[in-house]
């Protein structure tokens, strides 16, 4: 608290002792305690594609320029690929965000072959994310589509959180996290809200188990405060970032756009992860269509 606040605040503290029996001191406590909380910061992370460029360096130095702090790459062929990342961002000021799955079959197959398949392939891909310095490599149990699946009841869900929180200690081992993203229910029915993810990371009983939020498929949510919020600084790992309304640049679906409610719960939290953009592009000037969506971001950042 500067000198003006606590002038502004003490004028507040006074005039409060002339109505109510608040004492000056608890007045200033609770100010403090406001302004403490919007601690969050706004960390523009990109996914492979979402920059300009021939190459991943030329895609690097226009991400630099705009101020972009974040790299998520795919996790498909990953482990190959640590010593050309790190070199890539050798002497930049951006560092690997999440990765984005990439693993062959899913944990939650009823075949014991597409199980270990899933198995070899995430574990591979968590090293490699360990290597880079990642946040977590981003995962969802089963899609809809994907058959054969465990059916799904408790005993499932047991079996799940049994297996992620193996998988959560070997993350863990190798200094990164797994994290859960919840879809909506086209897509994956039993895990479609923030809070459905975090409640499976929290009965994973691992450290290295995380969820995420992505504001394209929270458009199940009732609200994206309360969304960001049930997972809280413990769970919510990574955000993702596209416009509402056809999943491209943010913007690009005009009031749809509006990231205000999100951004307030995490600046609240104090999220200090990534906000990745994960999402297409409808204009054909790639370059002026991402410099407005991070702007668009930015100044929504500063509003709340
Ligand atoms: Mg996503």
């Amino acid at each position: 608290m500067n000198r003006k606040q606590f002038l502004q605040c003490s004028l507040v503290g006074v005039a409060s002792l002339a109505v109510a029996p608040m004492s000056l001191t608890a007045s200033c406590a609770a100010q403090a305690k406001k302004e403490e909380k919007k601690t969050g910061s706004l960390n523009i992370s990109f996914q492979e594609g979402i920059a300009p460029g021939a190459n991943l360096s030329e895609k690097l130095d226009f991400m630099e320029k705009l101020g972009v702090v974040g790299f998520e790459p795919g996790g498909r062929g990953l482990a190959g690929r640590v010593g050309e990342i790190k070199e890539a961002l050798k002497n930049r000021p951006i560092k690997v965000a999440a990765i984005c799955a990439g693993f062959d079959g899913f944990i939650l197959a009823d075949d014991p072959a597409i199980k270990e398949q899933f198995d070899t392939t995430m574990r591979e891909i968590v090293a490699a994310a360990g290597e880079l310095g990642s946040t977590g490599v981003v995962m969802v149990p089963a899609f809809n589509g994907q058959k054969p699946c465990k059916p799904h009841t408790q005993e499932t869900r047991d079996y799940l959180c049994e297996q992620l929180h193996e998988l959560g200690e070997y993350a863990v081992s190798q200094g990164t996290t797994v994290i859960l993203e919840p879809l909506n229910r086209k897509e994956c029915f039993y895990m479609r809200l923030v809070a459905d993810a975090a409640a499976i990371a929290r009965d994973s009983q691992s450290e290295g188990v995380k969820c995420m939020g992505d504001f394209w498929h929270m458009q199940e949510e009732t609200s994206d405060y309360g969304a960001f919020w049930s997972a809280g600084t413990k769970y919510l790992q990574h955000v993702h970032m596209a416009s509402r309304g056809r999943r491209s640049m943010p913007g690009e679906d005009g009031e749809k756009d509006d990231y205000r409610d999100g951004f307030r719960a995490l600046k609240e939290m104090g999220y200090d992860k990534y906000v990745t953009f994960e999402c297409g592009c409808q204009s054909e000037d790639r370059a002026a269509a991402v410099t407005a969506a991070v702007e668009l971001l930015r100044s929504q950042w500063e509003e709340v």
